[in-house]
């Protein structure tokens, strides 16, 4: 069996050499089983035949059946085209062709029999239909094309080499008629039986060549179903294994520096989640194997006071601790913070990132490897080869989802043992994403605010109410609040956002006169210390409004800011306004966040504005976006297994998300190495899969 799956695309009837190579380049089809997982995105319906009498403009996609009279080309040059009469003797029809005019009169013959697909329209009570397809009648009836045809996804170079949707169905249609095509059972028969799933080979049968709805949504579930199951042991047997081989350093106590900090130093309680946080992490470290931990919480939970505490754990443990930002911006901040704490404690922290000078960065990186500096802060430059820790003991990763999975990695190399590892994430990731991205993690929830919070209110406004929002931002001046206006700034149209950007401060600093107001301007084209420079401004409160790009995005923390207005509102992201807002009401006030936006919005940017306008709750957020976006678009989503998942969308597939995770915990608990009779299809199949990278062998 595998043999044939494994046979080169080439050796099929009808591919060939040359198109087997386009196949290879352009949809990563080698094998034949490549292409039978290559599985159609839709279908149409083509087991009825219309009659061209009953037919009206405005149907949709239909087949007829007849014969073509008087070919007539009308037209030069580009306007050329190709009319012919078609009827079937209860109606006639007109097709025409633009394109491809010589093929049809080379070979189209009137008075043949021929079946059209295609969509019909009405001009002024004439029928036509343009560059239907179309098929010999014989060859469609002996075809047995009763049933629901496959569409599959192509690329213009295919389909210039006889590959589009219909090549592709015939090379699948072979393949599928080899007396060799066998597709055997891999999964465990209970179950099978326990979720009523069909078997593998009829499965791949009717995923491609349905005959009714019902066969489709059969086939669909069962290989939805074990996509996801196998991504689910992938995940486990990663977790698994390196919690059975990868020894972690044992944190065996919380000792000087936690406690004084807790009991001394710490300016708060900490919320019940931050203590029920905490303790979940000090156990895992403390258990002989590696973290390997996520840490999520809604913006402003405290995520980032708990990463402090774990440091201290390591610490008191005679380790190192780093972490690891993914700006400049971000890591100056965090830095900022931990030095603030760490110098209370008699601790030594540095910041190392992309403009951290030569002379610096070779001390830091020399008392970094004699291990008199206790704490390193820092961009992707933490990863460079040079960066060597004497005893790096916890690596905390901070919005880890806009690091590859590579990068993470590579930070645990850094050390000889394997350092505990803490990602963080900005903005909280909807259930069925955690599961599956981060699904070799184990999970720490914050799900509580910091006592004394209000909820932000949150208001949309049109832009010709622009005056109204700077009165409004003027009394909260007036009672001695900051204020935040934040433009967008998008790659594709950064000279104009810059713009934008430019007129928007000379508007905000005519509205709010110096001496009387301060406007800082904060953007991406500013160097890293006039950036600085204007935060600390703004921070000390010198200036009361801040103007800014979406640099602001994450690590800003000012509690006496308490409105924030997002200017062009709707061209951003749900995550982002979520992240945008959460610099606000970070004190003890009263805070606004208002979204500013034209009269003209699409109906997932309202969407985007009426769920911010309803929910503070991150999580709720998170899952909106989800189902608006889809996961492709949610960032490091792409880099992360489940970019292979072919059927499963898992905006809509929650459930099945949770089924198969749960089936394949219960799987592997029971039989960790598959080693069971009853697993053992299961296992081989695994073990041949090319691109998983992960060893399924009992001894590794
Ligand atoms: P996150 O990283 O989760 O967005 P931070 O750790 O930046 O949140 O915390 C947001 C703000 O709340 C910071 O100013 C922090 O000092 C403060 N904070 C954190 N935990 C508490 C708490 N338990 N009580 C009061 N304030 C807190
Ligand atoms: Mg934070």
């Amino acid at each position: 069996m595998p043999q044939f799956l494994d046979t080169s695309i080439e050796y099929l009837k009808g591919i060939g050499p040359q198109k087997a190579d386009t196949l290879k380049k352009e949809l990563g089809i080698f094998t034949y089983g490549d292409l039978l997982n290559h599985f159609p995105f839709r279908y149409v319906d083509r087991s009825h035949i219309y009659k061209i009498g009953e037919l009206k403009g405005d149907f949709a996609h239909i087949q007829v059946k007849g014969r073509f009279s008087s070919f007539t080309t009308e037209g030069e040059k580009q306007a050329k085209r190709l009319k012919a009469l078609f009827t079937d003797g209860t109606g006639f029809m007109e097709v025409v062709w633009f394109k491809g005019i010589n093929w049809i009169e080379k070979y189209v013959r009137p008075g043949k029999e021929y079946v059209l697909f295609g969509k019909p329209n009405e001009f002024m009570g004439k029928l036509n239909i343009v560059h239907p397809e179309l098929e010999d009648a014989s060859e469609f009836l002996a075809e047995g094309n009763a049933g629901f045809q496959p569409v599959y996804s192509t690329t213009e170079i295919l389909k210039r080499k006889g590959l589009d949707s219909r090549g592709l169905m015939k090379a699948i249609k072979v393949l599928m008629n080899d007396r060799a095509f066998k597709m055997e059972e891999i999964l465990p028969p209970d179950i099978l039986s326990e979720f009523r799933l069909i078997d593998r080979h009829t499965a791949f049968q009717n995923i491609h060549f349905p005959t009714n709805d019902n066969d489709q949504r059969k086939a669909q579930f069962r290989l939805k179903f074990e996509e996801l199951f196998f991504l689910q042991l992938k995940m486990l047997r990663i977790r698994g294994m390196r919690r059975k081989d990868v020894p972690g350093i044992v944190f065996s106590k919380v000792g000087h520096y936690f406690n004084t900090f807790y009991n001394e130093v710490l300016p708060f309680d900490l919320t019940n989640a931050q203590k029920r946080v905490v303790k979940e992490i000090r156990q895992d470290m403390g258990s002989g194997k590696q973290m390997n931990r996520l840490l999520q919480g809604d913006v402003g939970s405290g995520k980032t006071v708990v990463g402090f505490m774990c440091m201290l754990i390591a610490i008191d443990n005679g380790t190192q601790a780093c972490m690891m930002a993914p700006t400049e911006i971000l890591a100056q901040q965090h830095y900022n913070n931990i030095r603030k704490f760490a110098e209370d404690l008699g601790l030594n922290t540095a910041l190392l990132t992309g403009s951290t000078p030569q002379k610096a960065r070779k001390e830091m990186l020399a008392a970094l490897e004699n291990g008199t500096l206790h704490i390193l802060v820092g961009t992707h430059a933490l990863i460079e080869d040079k960066v060597k820790f004497n005893n790096l003991g916890l690596t905390i990763i901070d919005e880890q989802h806009r690091f590859g999975v590579q990068q993470r990695a590579k930070l645990w190399n850094k050390s000889l043992s394997m350092p505990h590892v803490l990602v963080m994430t900005a903005t909280p990731i909807p259930r069925t994403l955690a599961m599956t991205v981060y699904g070799d993690l184990d999970t720490s929830i914050i799900d509580e605010m910091p006592v004394g919070r209000k909820p932000i209110n949150t208001a949309h406004r049109y832009d010709n109410n622009r005056l109204r929002v700077f009165g409004f931002i003027e009394e909260e001046i007036a009672k001695g609040r900051q204020a935040y206006i934040v433009y967008p700034l998008i790659e594709e149209s950064e000279k104009l956002d810059y713009k934008n950007l430019m007129d928007g401060f000379e508007s905000v600093t005519r509205a709010f006169p110096a001496p009387k107001y301060q406007v800082s301007i904060v953007h991406g084209q500013m160097k890293p210390d006039a950036k600085e420079f204007e935060m600390q401004r703004f921070k000390r409160g010198e200036t009361q409004i801040m103007v800014a790009t979406t640099v602001i995005e994450v690590g800003v923390d000012v509690p006496n800011a308490s409105v924030m207005v997002i200017e062009s509102a709707e061209r951003f992201g749900l995550s982002q306004l979520h992240q945008l807002r959460g610099r606000v009401g970070r004190g003890a006030e009263q805070s606004y966040c208002i979204l500013m936006t034209s009269h003209k919005l699409s109906h997932d940017a309202r969407k985007r504005l009426e769920t911010m306008v309803r929910t503070t709750n991150g999580f709720e957020i998170a899952e909106v976006d989800l189902q608006l976006r889809g996961p492709g678009d949610i960032e490091g989503v792409r880099q992360s297994g489940i970019a292979d998942l072919k059927l499963t969308d898992l905006s809509t597939d929650k459930e099945l998300v949770t089924i198969t995770r749960h089936s394949a915990e219960k799987l592997i608990e029971a039989d960790m190495h598959l080693q069971l009779p009853q697993h053992r299809p299961l296992l081989h199949f695994l073990q041949s899969r090319r691109k998983d990278g992960v060893n399924w062998s009992r001894v590794s």
